[in-house]
């Protein structure tokens, strides 16, 4: 018999732009930059969402939430992820932990971690202590070492309900 767990990686990345802010797993960071992007471009929300997505095989943020909606314009990403978190339960899997790791060199991750980590809990229903945040930079080499923009990935572990 199968183990009743299924693993789901996501990825995701937006071009910086004119903004004051960019929102980071829910939490509004202020920089000198915002991000391009129809949704609210929280890299960390669809990175994550597409984790569980891929965890249950149900395609992408892409085609759930698709761009050219005009409902999802500026939309508040946190929706999109309790949406997934809701198909997953709908198939009887429950989110076991997740693991994201942001990547800039600005702005920095750790100040506002714990926040995100909060939200992130609160919206897959489960404990702060199964939602790690962490942020690493590329020694200034590529997109994101020139500050062009910022990307996250996430690794999602889902368990059957019991
Ligand atoms: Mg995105």
């Amino acid at each position: 018999m199968k183990p009743a767990i299924r693993i789901g990686q996501g990825f995701d990345a937006h071009a910086f732009a004119d903004g004051d802010h960019v929102m980071l797993g829910g939490v509004r960071v202020p920089h000198t930059r915002g991000v391009a992007a129809h949704s609210d471009g929280d890299v960390a929300l669809h990175a994550l969402c597409d984790a569980i997505l891929g965890a249950l095989a149900l395609g992408d943020i892409g085609q759930h939430f698709p761009p050219s909606d005009p409902r999802w314009r500026g939309a508040d990403s946190r929706q999109f992820l309790r949406h997934c978190v809701e198909l997953a339960h709908a198939r009887g899997w429950m989110v076991g932990n997740a693991d994201l790791t942001l990547i800039c060199e600005r702005p920095k991750i750790g100040p506002h971690a714990a926040a995100m980590r909060a939200i992130l809990a609160e919206d897959m229903g489960i404990a702060i202590d199964d939602v790690s945040v962490k942020a690493t930079t590329t020694e200034r080499m590529g997109y994101t070492g020139r500050e062009e923009g910022i990307a996250a990935m996430a690794v999602a572990l889902l368990h059957a309900a019991a």
